[in-house]
């Protein structure tokens, strides 16, 4: 039984669908204003596991990950970039496409972009307006009184007076409560250069202007799913105040309960602060992926439990290196080495897969996808590969290679041969070889001070990343096996 930890009520709780074996599942995607990093990485990396174990467990998954093409930063850029802003988001989301395809991720079912979208939110803006859960302030902007929905705060656990006199939320002489929130912004003329004013406004009953970042989810979840859905998620800065947001207008529109699960990935900590477009401390997708292959990235990623954050290094990237090659040197000379196990294939031959790994691997995904945990499983069963290959049991090792490259499948992982692996120049880094050339001159030293245990420990280790070594009369060679 899967169990996910709702941020709402702060427990793991038995997941439940709506529909049986059916699944709902919405994930804020993002605003197209620049290149991805790696924190978009992680949130949409985790999900991409989350939609594939769902999709091995046998569910139907609907996924829909929006695309925000209008906000603030989008304009501004538009006009610094002095491009049309159609043109200019057109262009962001073809790089995210292709980032996140380096990536592995499978594609979601939909991709809504907020600016398809603009009549279901009107329409929204309308009855949040008609049923006084919305009013127009003195600028024309159409404003959300949170006033009106008794449960603001619930989401991100803060008492509305709190927020009423944290130092962050600044007075504005157009809110009636401080924390109102923006559902429709009326065009000001001061702000939009005419040349990409026609592609970043709409006429509205309120008059020109565009929709607020927080309406669009809503109603795009209103118009895939209807008033419920089965999970959302998103980034952990999301709970509040977009989240928070979010609820307080489906409930008051739909007046029910909008999400059952929510759940949030935590951030990528970097120089002490969040890696974040704002803050500057970001490292693109591009720059990692011309650094590493994408399951190291991946495997990096998920060696947190997606809840925690992440302390950002590239010694912890050249780890995960490392362990992945660990995976791959199992799978060497196996026959499932050069399959990728699909999930059709698993529902169908349940029977030869036994029980041993499979179940603590299950076990640890069912516990709120405790991917750390899965990752323990699949380094086990490479390390008793690696023991039955030492044995010459050729049946145990080809029984157990098929469950390896089963289960990290599952992850999006082993998604290549071993052969593959080592032979993409791509997947073999600077740092790797570096690592390699510093352990050959620490054998080397160790022969030279005739320390032969440690220097044949360094072969044993350079052995198991794939290196062979030869020595030569002028020193000693290294190549990939
Ligand atoms: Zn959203």
């Amino acid at each position: 039984m899967l169990n996910i930890f709702n941020t709402l009520t702060h427990k793991k709780e038995k997941f439940k669908p709506n529909i049986k074996n059916n699944i709902n599942i919405y994930v804020c995607g993002v605003t197209v204003y620049d290149l991805c990093h790696l924190g978009h990485a992680r949130t949409f990396i985790i999900f991409d596991i989350v939609y594939r174990y769902f999709v091995h467990i046998g569910y139907n998954v609907n996924y829909v990950r929006n695309i925000t093409d209008i906000d603030d930063k989008i304009i501004d850029k538009s006009i610094i970039n002095k491009e049309n802003i159609h043109s200019f988001t057109k262009n962001m989301i073809n790089n995210m496409h292709k980032d996140f395809n380096d990536l592995k991720m499978i594609k979601p079912s939909y991709e809504p972009k907020a600016t398809n979208h603009i009549n279901d939110i009107i329409n929204m803006i309308g009855c949040l307006l008609d049923n006084n859960y919305a009013y127009i302030s003195n600028n024309g902007d159409v404003m959300f009184s949170i006033d009106s929905y008794i449960d603001y705060g619930k989401l991100s656990r803060q008492k509305i007076q709190k927020l009423k006199i944290g130092s962050s939320i600044k007075l504005n002489v157009y809110k009636k409560n401080p924390l109102d929130f923006v559902l429709w912004k009326c065009l000001k003329n001061n702000k939009i250069s005419s040349f990409i004013k026609e592609g970043a406004s709409w006429i509205s009953p309120w008059g020109k202007g565009r929709p607020g970042w927080h309406i669009e989810c809503s109603a795009i979840i209103n118009k895939y799913f209807g008033s419920n859905l089965d999970i959302h998620g998103g980034g952990s800065d999301l709970i509040f105040p977009h989240h928070e947001n979010e609820i307080s207008q489906s409930t008051c529109f739909n007046n029910c309960k909008y999400v059952n699960y929510w759940m949030h990935v935590g951030m990528i900590i970097t120089q002490n602060r969040k890696m974040s477009k704002s803050y500057g401390n970001f490292l693109t997708i591009r720059e990692l992926l011309k650094l590493y292959d994408h399951e190291t990235i991946r495997l990096f990623i998920i060696s947190s439990h997606y809840r925690h954050p992440i302390y950002y290094n590239k010694e912890k990237l050249f780890q995960s290196r490392l362990s992945l090659e660990r995976l791959y040197i199992a799978m060497r000379g196996t026959k499932a080495d050069k399959i990728i196990v699909s999930s059709s294939y698993m529902k169908l031959n349940k029977e030869i897969i036994g029980l041993e790994f499979e179940h603590s691997f299950y076990e640890a995904m069912n516990d709120d996808f405790n991917t750390p945990k899965a990752l323990r499983v699949l380094f086990s069963l490479a390390h008793k590969i690696n023991r039955s290959k030492l044995l010459n049991n050729d049946f145990e090792t080809q029984k157990l290679a098929f469950k390896l490259k089963l289960l990290s499948n599952i992850l999006g992982l082993l998604l290549q041969s071993s052969i593959d692996f080592f032979n993409n120049k791509k997947t073999r880094q600077n740092q790797s070889i570096s690592e390699i050339e510093n352990l050959v001159l620490l054998r080397k030293h160790a022969r030279i001070n005739s320390s032969w245990h440690y220097a044949d420990y360094i072969r044993h280790k350079l052995s198991l990343l794939g290196v062979i070594l030869e020595d030569t009369p002028e020193g000693t060679l290294w190549k990939w096996k």
